[in-house]
């Protein structure tokens, strides 16, 4: 069974086929062959069988006749016997008892065969002639046969007879005539079983030995004794004949006496003893068994014909069967021997195999399934090998990447995105002394020092988030506690979605860098000999701090020191001790210094320090007092002792200077200044800006002093009307007329008038000069002039302006409506609702308002258009441009025509030449201020400047 499985399927199909068919035809032909052999057996045996019965038969009937024609002799020759006695009787010769006394023992007298014998009848049964005595004169005529006798008189008669004295019935057997004269049927009569004797075997003789079965079985006969009665060959007695195998086969059937044997007969000339088969039955009338017998062979000779027709046809089977299965088989097996072929070659990576679909069965289905299959797997394959690349890639590049992580110079850590660390290089433990296991989970802050304020870590996590990215020098802690500055940049890695997954720093220690730089720096910015900064780096830090207090509105001191009498010292004990004492002055100098402070040498006994964050200038005397105290304390050097003072020269910014060589430069001078007057002395420069404070100051109290003094006064500049050439109006302009008679203008003084508030009573007092002055200059010229006053912020601002005016107004009883106040455009912008709140006010007294400057602010015409504004007043800038460009010209007239749209007054300012005028007059009705016709005047100047008519123009000028 194992072999079996090693084998292939098409040889399995091809041999269990052929075994099945093998075993199938070799039953069905055995089943035929006993079938055959038995039906032939039996047809032999039957033949056989038949042939006995025939010859059986004919031996009867053979018998029969013999007997009948024997018996009916001896009837018909008694007959005649009696015949002749009767005619004796008839002739007379002998009485007719006579002739019945000599016929009676004539027939007695006779015998058939051994116990046969003659009997006569007469026609009514009785016994009329018997052997037996006791027989003769009774009837019979109640028996069956007798009865018959009695019937037919003539003929032949078989029955059963029982002797007295015998036990049993015997076959008997009987021809009668009939002796009418003496009404006597003579019977002749016999027991069968000696019939034997009478039947002449010649009359069948030849036609039994003409019975042939096959070639040459035939039939013989002999009886029970042996004796051969009818054979082809064999005569005598054979009784004791054995076969070959020494089976004694007469005796054998004589004791079965019907059947049918099997035996082995050896002719004479023949070598080898052949089977033969005989059949034999018993003639018992006769004692004869009648036996044929025949070959066996010869009998089953279309046996071994059957036998090759079925080697031929199980043979043909075979190769039917054999290749029909091999070619089913094949057709089933050729398929999966190609699917495995081209699965072998799949499995050697060949995925383009493919099977042919031609067919629809099963087979096909595989085809088609299997072709989706590889379809796939070659989809997969390539997946897989694009994938395996891939990965492969991304391997390397990972096993790259730990490479230079590992190996990488610079610390590198990696956090999540919570900032919790999760790998760190070597470099960065032997950076920062922290080795990965204690770390990991950690956040960075455990490197954090203490040298960065929050806002430089905010500013660094703000860069991260907006930009992904950041770098710049840090100051970390080592595990030691040591603070080291490394170059670190952070990177966020990000996800698709961009948001931050890890944070990858990567940094370089810079100590070493930091420590070289620092060393350079400090060569370079140091003084060798006390180590102190030097002029250089004096002049940065000074800088540094010039910017810092820029921003933060405080001082900064700088201290010019010089040592006295220093150039004693060094002639007298040496340079060597010189510098000693060098040294030990820059000690006791930084002894009183604090951190921040910058005390340097700039060279030879000179030395600065700077003093930062300096609220007030009073703080200046501190230092100089803790400076000078460090000095009374003697110099020892070696056995000598000095007593060294220092001279001090102080410049503070922004006082006396803003930039850092000014400020040196005054201290400088500021030195020199406290030397010149003796040794041991400071000296504050005296800057300019310190005079202009001063000036301030004293400003302001002259101010006040000119308010109570009343040295303001108002001057006049008339306005015209271009259309008529006369004035129509005129500003009040203020000015301070000093005892000496100077005459301060007001932008000199206005300013510091608003700044100091002193703007307020000022202005007060110019309004009511104005409006006092105006009204006198109306009734001495007989004109409506009107009045213009100019109202900065601050009063226009102040709460109590709107009563002041309407008070004054009231008071001098002059017309509102010939005041106008002059106000500028970004007082509007500035506060507009409250301004338009007061111009209302104003507006409602009937003042006018009237926007000074305009053009140089905002000039939007739509908050004029809001606003109670009355007039314009174009600038002077404007107006000066006039005659030199085109756009300002176009300008000008804009403004003009949309004044005019607006319903507006327009007053031009600063008119001094003819060509402005005659410009401003194409463009329509403006009013015109300015030296061209006069400047601002004296009330008196003005009211004669009127009525002298000053105002007409020269026409050939
Ligand atoms: P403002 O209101 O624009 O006055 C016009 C200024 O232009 C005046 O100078 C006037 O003398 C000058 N000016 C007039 N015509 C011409 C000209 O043709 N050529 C030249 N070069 N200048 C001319 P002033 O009087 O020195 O006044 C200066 C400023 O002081 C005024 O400018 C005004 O803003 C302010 N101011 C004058 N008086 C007062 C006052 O009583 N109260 C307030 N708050 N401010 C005043
Ligand atoms: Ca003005
Ligand atoms: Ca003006």
């Amino acid at each position: 069974m194992h072999i079996f499985r090693t084998v292939s399927l098409r040889f399995r199909l091809f041999f269990t086929y052929a075994a099945v068919s093998l075993v199938v035809f070799s039953l069905s032909f055995a089943l035929l062959f006993f079938k055959v052999r038995e039906d032939l057996t039996h047809r032999i045996r039957t033949e056989l069988n038949t042939s006995n019965q025939t010859i059986t038969d004919m031996v009867e009937t053979t018998a029969m006749v013999s007997i009948k024609n024997h018996l009916r002799a001896i009837a018909e020759k008694n007959r005649e016997i009696l015949a002749y006695l009767y005619q004796e009787f008839l002739q007379g010769k002998i009485s007719e008892s006579e002739a019945k006394t000599r016929a009676i023992r004539v027939l007695l007298s006779q015998s058939v065969g051994d116990t046969g014998y003659i009997y006569c009848i007469d026609s009514r049964g009785t016994a009329v002639v018997h052997p037996q005595d006791g027989v003769r004169g009774r009837s019979f005529a109640h028996r069956r046969f007798i009865q018959a006798q009695i019937k037919n008189r003539e003929g032949y008669l078989e029955y059963d007879w029982k002797n007295p004295g015998d036990t049993q019935t015997k076959p008997k057997a009987l021809y009668m005539t009939y002796f009418q004269p003496w009404d006597w049927i003579i019977s002749v009569s016999s027991y069968k079983e000696e019939f034997s004797k009478l039947i002449s075997i010649d009359d069948f003789k030849d036609r039994i030995l003409g019975l042939t079965f096959g070639k040459t079985g035939y039939s013989f006969i002999f009886d029970i004794h042996g004796n051969i009665i009818i054979h082809p060959e064999v005569s005598g007695n054979v009784i004791d004949i054995r076969d070959a195998k020494g089976v004694p086969i007469i005796r054998e059937m004589v004791r079965q006496r019907k059947g049918f044997l099997t035996y082995f007969w050896k002719n004479p000339s023949e070598t080898e003893p052949r089977e033969k088969f005989v059949a034999f039955d018993f003639i018992p009338d006769y004692g004869w068994i009648i036996a044929s017998s025949s070959y066996t062979k010869e009998v089953f000779s279309p046996l071994p014909e059957i036998q090759r027709l079925f080697f031929f046809i199980l043979l043909l089977a075979l190769l039917i069967t054999g290749g029909v299965t091999l070619a089913v088989s094949g057709s089933i097996t050729r398929p999966l021997t190609s699917l495995i072929l081209r699965l072998e070659k799949a499995a050697d990576g060949d995925w383009s195999m493919r099977l042919r679909q031609t067919r629809e069965d099963e087979i096909g289905k595989l085809s088609a399934t299997f072709n989706t299959f590889m379809d796939k797997i070659g989809a997969y394959q390539k997946e897989l090998v694009t994938e395996i690349q891939v990965r492969q890639d991304a391997e390397n590049q990972l096993k790259l990447f730990e490479k230079v992580f590992e190996n990488a110079n610079e610390g590198i850590c990696i956090t999540d995105r919570d900032g919790r660390i999760e790998a760190v290089n070597r470099a960065f433990t032997t950076i920062t002394q922290y080795p990965a296991g204690e770390v990991i989970g950690e956040n960075p802050r455990i490197l954090k020092s203490d040298r960065h304020n929050p806002a430089f870590y905010q500013s660094m996590w703000t860069s991260l988030v907006e930009n992904g990215y950041w770098s710049g020098e840090i100051w970390n802690r080592k595990k030691s506690g040591e603070a080291y500055p490394e170059l670190l940049s952070i990177s966020a890695i990000q996800d698709k979605s961009g948001l931050a997954n890890n944070y990858v720093a990567v940094f370089h220690d810079i100590s070493e860098m930091k420590t070289k730089e620092e060393q350079i720096k400090h060569l370079a910015y140091h003084d060798p000999l006390t180590g102190l900064p030097n002029r250089s780096l004096f002049k940065d830090r000074l800088n540094q701090a010039i910017s810092d207090a820029d921003r933060t509105g405080e001082m900064i001191q700088v201290l010019f020191v010089d040592l006295d009498n220093f150039k004693n010292v060094n002639d007298s004990v040496g340079h060597a001790r010189g510098d000693e004492l060098l040294r030990e002055a820059a000690k006791r100098m930084l002894s009183v210094t604090r951190p921040g402070d910058t005390v340097s040498r700039l060279g030879g006994d000179e030395f600065t320090i700077m003093i930062p964050h300096i609220q007030k200038t009073r703080d200046v005397a501190t230092m100089v007092k803790r400076l000078q105290s460090v000095f009374r304390e003697p110099f020892t050097l070696g056995s000598h002792v000095f007593h060294i003072t220092v001279s001090i020269g102080i410049s503070i910014f922004p006082l006396d200077g803003e930039d850092v060589d000014s400020l040196i430069k005054h201290a400088d001078l500021a030195m020199y200044q406290s030397k010149t007057r003796g040794k041991n002395q400071f000296r504050l420069f005296k800057s300019r800006m310190a005079r202009q404070v001063e000036e301030r100051v004293k400003m302001e109290a002259d101010l006040r002093a000119a308010l109570d003094n009343e040295e303001f006064q108002v001057y006049f500049q008339p306005q015209m009307d271009p259309g008529i050439m006369m004035p129509a109006g005129m500003e009040a302009l203020v000015r301070w007329v000093k005892p000496d008679g100077r005459v301060v203008p007001p932008n000199e003084f206005i300013p510091l008038a608003e700044s100091s508030g002193l703007i307020i009573p000022i202005g007060e007092q110019v309004f009511q000069a104005a409006i006092h002055q105006g009204l006198m200059l109306r009734q001495a010229t007989g004109m409506d002039l009107s009045v213009s006053v100019n109202v900065s912020a601050k009063q226009f601002e102040d709460r109590g302006f709107g009563k002041m005016v309407a008070d004054l107004l009231s008071r001098e009883n002059f017309p509102g409506n010939r005041l106008e106040i002059e106000i500028t455009e970004s007082l509007l912008i500035k506060n507009s609702r409250a301004a338009m709140k007061r111009l209302e006010t104003l507006s409602e007294l009937g003042v006018l308002t009237a926007i000074d400057d305009f053009g140089t602010g905002y000039s939007s015409l739509a908050y004029i258009k809001r606003l109670p504004i009355t007039t314009l007043k174009i600038d002077k800038s404007f107006i000066d441009d006039l005659s030199r460009d085109k756009e300002t010209r176009v300008l000008v007239e804009t403004i003009v025509i949309m004044a005019q749209k607006l319903n507006l007054g327009i007053v031009a300012e600063g008119v001094e030449t003819r060509e402005q005028l005659s410009i401003l007059s194409q463009f329509g009705s403006v009013e015109i201020q300015g030296y061209l016709f006069a400047p601002p005047m004296t009330a008196d100047r003005t009211r004669e400047w009127i009525l002298n008519r000053e105002y007409r123009l020269e026409t050939t000028a």
